[in-house]
């Protein structure tokens, strides 16, 4: 009786997973493939060799940026019409050339590099978004980028608003949209406390990648 169990199972599951993976083709067939999609480069600040900035009980500012970067490529992956590239996946150091490099090479539709502040004040706090000094008064596509994503992290953080500014910045290399991301101050802290929790880097994520859809035209 065993061995008649035992025969009929060996008939059945062949016999299943053929049906499992015909529906599986079936279903991915019927999905539609996207009409377009778009490279975005996401650049994990410092790395390696480069710690960033050192901030409120030894937290190293390369690590944070890291973690946001890698919940935006995780967050993305049910966005079919994203494709997210990252210039550093793991605790490496890339040359700043590299990174805006890459972006100039895939013809990406927008440059993004997190970062995270550190003050000698350990009282400062707050989000700003960053734009090379020699784009003022023109890379609008740029500001239009960077005014989205620091209104978006100011609302969905509740951070006090430092505003849009410009700086002498490696980003001008970049022949796509750029902007760079201070997400909070690392030597506040209660901001460095937030910046380490992974609740919090990930709504840090889903908000830049509210604006990175809002900037494809992505968004209903
Ligand atoms: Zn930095």
């Amino acid at each position: 009786m065993g061995q008649m169990k035992s025969k009929i199972a060996l008939i059945i599951i062949p016999v299943l997973l053929a049906l499992t993976l015909l529906l599986a083709t079936s279903v991915s067939s019927a999905w539609p493939a996207p009409a377009r999609q778009f490279i975005v480069v996401i650049d994990a600040g410092h790395g390696g060799k480069d710690p960033g900035g050192i901030g409120h009980q030894g937290v190293k500012e390369k690590d944070v940026d890291l973690a946001i970067a890698r919940l935006i490529e995780i967050e993305a992956l049910s966005e079919p019409e994203l494709k997210i590239i990252l210039t550093r996946r793991s605790d490496v150091y890339v040359p700043l050339r590299e990174r805006t490099g890459m972006a100039n090479r895939l013809g990406a539709s927008l440059y993004l590099s997190i970062h995270a502040n550190i003050h000698s004040d350990r009282r400062v706090r707050g989000t700003e978004t960053l734009l090379p000094e020699s784009w003022k008064g023109r890379s609008f596509r740029s500001l239009t980028l960077a005014r989205n994503l620091q209104a978006n992290l100011v609302r969905e953080l509740w951070s006090r608003d430092r505003g849009v500014k410009y700086q002498r910045l490696y980003l001008r290399w970049s022949q796509v949209p750029a902007a760079l991301v201070e997400v909070g101050f690392l030597s506040n802290p209660e901001e460095a406390r937030l910046l380490q929790s992974i609740s919090y880097q990930d709504r840090i994520a889903r908000s830049i990648l509210a604006s990175i859809k809002d900037f494809l035209g992505l968004r209903e």
